[in-house]
């Protein structure tokens, strides 16, 4: 199988090193990449949110199958111009990925399904920001309605603060406050069969303890051991499934990686958001754990046979993931930085490290080129064991001014 993997992050990272130890896959190219992919895959500079080239580049390669990585080019509808070429895509079209793209759809599709969610109210002036906001009282939600990269989520007390958002946005969605943990489910689906994905935990702070501003993700583990049994046949009983057939019935069939946020609740399991594509960084430690090898999963989605497919094999063990993040980060990346003990870092065979924000020199030295610039994943045989791998690998590597988090994970490995 020839596969062509679009993105350059570390989320297309996992997924290419996933795909290159898929005995199936004899070609695995990349577009555009990043300087970790090129060890992996063949890259290639083309523009991923321009459906045209990335159609031409999979005919010219002879793709068997297209994976569109970041929510962006899903939202501008690059899957539909490959599938229109008769090329197997996974990921939704764009009419299907406005689940992720704009948050008022998304509201409307789980009140048709039943989904339990946050209630909600949409809102376009100052006016209806204002009733909304006192409805629900403090701590308030206030969500930016279109797609804004990790960024358009304002939970606060302040409620001058939270005026002033709806204010910078054309549209809102404001919401009541949900308490209890947070877990990310993913799942892959043709339209009409969904398998669930094993659960993981993100961190979305800059800082140690969850201070500071919001971020694309500091780390990720997985599995929760915390987590009740039963949470993902829950999960794909009252959220998964109903979604997936009620974009169905409007005739948005939705296939690809369904991504469900959720909160854990006091009044049970809600869902905090949906993404249209692999989350990042939990896919890098959901990745790590996966046994099956993922082309012929990724596939049957794209063609519609996922219930054909075997059940999916997982590692019994644990999966950490690390990022590094550049100086600055998330209000101001500093980027050009060379990047030392990338190989030191991978030298024991207990840890590896994902390219999230990074490009080689002339001379092939690595240098970064992102906010988040790396994700350090380890696996182990328990979360202990796996945080500790990748720390240590982290431990290895320089980065001027580089940053990361030094808790990933700490709490559910100790209790
Ligand atoms: P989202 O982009 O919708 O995932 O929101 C980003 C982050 O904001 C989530 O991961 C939560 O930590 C937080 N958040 C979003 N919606 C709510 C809510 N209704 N109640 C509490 N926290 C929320």
């Amino acid at each position: 199988m020839k596969v062509l993997v679009i993105g350059g992050g570390a989320r297309e990272h996992a997924l290419c090193r996933s795909l290159s130890q898929d005995p199936s896959v004899t070609e695995l190219h990349c577009a555009p990449g990043n300087a970790g992919i090129a060890r992996v895959a063949t890259v290639h500079p083309v523009d991923q949110l321009d459906g045209a080239q990335v159609t031409e580049l999979a005919a010219k390669l002879g793709s068997d199958l297209v994976v569109v990585g970041p929510e962006a080019p899903l939202v501008a509808g690059v899957a539909d111009a490959v599938r229109a070429a008769g090329i197997p895509v996974f990921g939704p079209s764009g009419a299907a990925a406005q689940l992720e793209g704009s948050k008022a759809f998304a509201k409307d599709v789980m009140a048709a399904a039943g989904v339990p969610t946050a209630r909600s109210y949409v809102c376009t002036t100052a006016e209806e920001a204002a009733e909304a906001l006192d409805a629900f009282g403090a701590p308030y939600v206030v969500k930016d309605d279109g797609l804004a990269a990790g960024k358009g989520v304002v939970v606060t007390s302040d409620r001058e603060a939270a005026l002033a958002h709806a204010a910078s946005c054309e549209r809102v969605v404001i919401e009541e406050y949900l308490d209890g943990p947070e877990v990310s489910l993913f799942a892959i689906t043709d339209g009409t069969t969904v398998l669930p994905l094993q659960p993981a935990q993100d961190f979305k702070r800059a800082l140690d303890g969850d201070e500071g501003p919001n971020t694309g993700g500091m780390g990720a583990y997985s599995p929760l051991p915390w987590a009740p049994d039963g949470l993902v046949q829950e999960v794909l009983d009252t959220v998964l499934q109903p979604t997936v057939d009620e974009l169905r019935r409007r005739g948005t069939e939705f296939s690809g990686l369904l991504y469900a946020g959720l909160a854990l609740t006091s009044r049970g399991t809600r869902v905090i958001e949906f993404n249209a594509r692999f989350g990042d960084p939990e896919t890098q430690v959901v990745l790590a754990r996966l046994r099956t090898p993922l082309a012929g999963v990724l596939l049957g989605s794209a063609t519609g046979t996922l219930d054909q497919l075997e059940p999916l094999r997982w590692d019994e063990g644990a999966a950490v993931t690390v990022v590094v993040a550049s100086e600055g980060y998330p209000a101001a990346p500093r980027t050009g930085d060379p990047i030392e003990g990338l190989a030191e870092a991978e030298a024991d065979g207990t840890a590896y490290v994902l390219h999230a924000g990074t490009k080689a020199d002339e001379d092939g030295r690595v240098l970064s080129a992102g906010g988040r610039v790396l994700s350090v994943t380890a696996t182990g045989a328990d979360l202990a064991e796996a945080r500790d791998r990748a720390y240590a690998a982290v431990d290895r590597i320089s980065l001027k001014g580089g940053q990361h988090r030094t808790d990933i994970a700490l709490k559910a490995a100790t209790s």
